[in-house]
């Protein structure tokens, strides 16, 4: 099998779930619907849950029910010091320096966040380009849709030649339904599933597929 096109979840799939970051910016989104929406603090991770389960993100469900502007609302959730969190990873970069494949960022993120996080971990020239949540038009993993729009945007690669990797299940189920060569990062011990790979580590890849470094 010859791959062509590999498509990378950012975050808690390229830096290690458990450094804090993901929990900083969860934490931004709750006073964001405390200050700028005025709901009580008790209202919001019910809420957070139900717009996550509903919609994939936060923001969907709050663009639909309280017509809040996105880019405010990325701002404002992202506007932390990320090198509190995150460093350079010498080791991702140089497992990534010698794939052959069209590498994509493909995030529900923001391209200013997701950019900031790649230069952080010094792997941004690694990259083909970002496929964040403005170019997949608000439509977000795990929606089949947002995954024909990744696909779309980076050229139209045959699903079966694809590779997709990222720390959510909902979204590996996407990704395999939508044919993709799913792996999930398994940051909970998941129980394994015969329909998808699944490892620790962005870096443990080279042992999962070593057919992708094969010349
Ligand atoms: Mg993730």
């Amino acid at each position: 099998m010859h791959y062509s096109t590999i498509f990378f979840d950012l975050d808690d799939t390229l830096y290690p779930h458990g450094n804090g970051l993901w929990d900083a910016i969860g934490e931004r989104m709750n006073l964001f619907m405390i200050e700028k929406i005025g709901l009580t603090a008790m209202d919001v991770p019910a809420l957070r849950t139900q717009y996550f389960r509903d919609y994939g993100t936060t923001l969907r469900g709050l663009q639909l029910h309280h017509s809040v502007d996105s880019q405010e609302y990325l701002d404002y959730v992202h506007d932390l010091d990320l090198g509190e969190f995150l460093e350079p990873n010498p080791l991702l970069d140089e497992m990534l320096s010698d794939l052959k494949q069209d590498c994509w960022i493909f995030t529900n993120a923001d391209h200013k966040h997701a950019s900031n996080v790649l230069e952080i971990l010094g792997i941004s020239s690694r990259f083909q380009g970002i496929i964040d949540v403005t170019a997949l038009d608000f439509v977000c993993k795990p929606e089949l849709e947002s995954f024909q729009r990744a696909l779309d945007i980076a050229g139209c690669p045959e699903t079966s030649r694809c590779v997709f990797i990222d720390d959510s299940v909902e979204n590996i189920q996407s990704g395999v339904e939508m044919g993709l060569n799913s792996i999930l990062i398994n940051k909970q011990n998941t129980p394994h599933k015969e329909e998808y790979r699944q490892m620790s580590s962005i870096l443990d890849l080279p042992l999962l597929m070593p057919e992708l470094w094969a010349a």
